[in-house]
């Protein structure tokens, strides 16, 4: 029993996404796996892409950066070497990870810089009215592709194993509890922590009753997640989809290879800024 409430997360505002989107489940995932954790706020920095996902700052009351497109990672990458206490934890989507973003994924993934990565996969570009994105199936008729996707879709999961990450996993945004105990294990994990989850967007590519058909979870499949080999095997499944961990290991992170430059690191040498000088300026 949790002595956090999840509410304690929410900043009261409502939040814009269309009614079903599947970021409403991603949004209250977190909220409880944090406070299950009994996560403080204060400790918490979410960075958000470009996408309909990147309203989740908004709605999260942490820390938070709302960067350009596709920079999630990097950004992510710098707070958790300025200050390795916080808990980083980047939001990104489909379009913004895996499209202009995805030069950034295989090298936090191969460095282990310990920061949470959870890409909000909807298989297409929601914001812009529904264009593809490197997950969309091959043969969808979309705004940008009216007479069918011809590109074979990226395996998410295939390449953050294939790149090192030490945790790699997937959920689904149609199974809350399932996805929370997904981000638990992701916030819990010291390293770099790969999240896919499937999201619906109901609006332009609604894929809740093709995924509820498919869905199986690896824990009740028996999956044993320090097998390397057979995370590989399950993560090119396409007829049924697995979610759960997939993988997850243990080795040096990218500030245990730093440690000599971050002592202190660098938000901890300067002294604690006076925010009421800073915010008279904007008065
Ligand atoms: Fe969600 Fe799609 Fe609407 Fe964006 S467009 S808020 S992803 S349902």
């Amino acid at each position: 029993m949790s002595l956090v409430d999840p509410s304690v997360f929410d900043t009261g505002r409502r939040p814009v996404w269309c009614p079903g989107c599947g970021n409403y489940s991603i949004l209250l995932a977190l909220r409880k796996a944090l406070a299950e954790l009994e996560v403080s706020p204060e400790r918490v920095v979410i960075v958000t892409g470009i996408g309909c996902h990147g309203r989740i700052s908004e709605y999260m009351k942490t820390n938070a950066f709302h960067t350009i497109h596709g920079r999630v990672l990097p950004l992510a990458t710098g707070i958790k070497l300025a200050n390795p206490n916080l808990l980083v934890i980047g939001h990104s989507g489909d379009g913004d990870a895996y499209a202009i973003g995805l030069g950034h994924l295989p090298h936090a993934a191969r460095r282990n810089v310990d920061v949470k990565l959870i890409v909000h996969d909807n298989m297409v570009f929601g914001l812009t009215t529904g264009q593809v994105t490197p997950t969309t199936p091959l043969g969808l008729k979309t705004r940008s592709t009216p007479f069918g996707n011809f590109e074979q879709p990226l395996n998410p999961v295939l390449l953050a194993l294939s790149s090192g990450a030490t945790f790699v996993a997937r959920g689904f945004s149609g199974e809350v509890e399932h996805l929370k105990e997904v981000f638990k294990g992701a916030i819990r994990h010291r390293g770099f922590a790969f999240v896919e989850v499937l999201q619906p967007c109901v609006t332009f590519f609604n894929t809740y009753n093709t995924l509820r058909r498919k869905i199986y979870k690896l824990e009740d499949a028996g999956h044993d997640p320090s097998d390397l080999e057979k995370a590989i095997k399950l993560s090119l499944e396409t007829e049924r989809i697995p979610i759960g961990i997939f993988y997850r290991t243990s080795r040096p992170t990218l500030e245990d290879a730093f440690i000599h430059a971050m002592n202190p690191p660098v938000a901890l040498r300067q002294k604690p800024a006076d925010t009421k000088k800073i915010l008279e300026r904007f008065r």
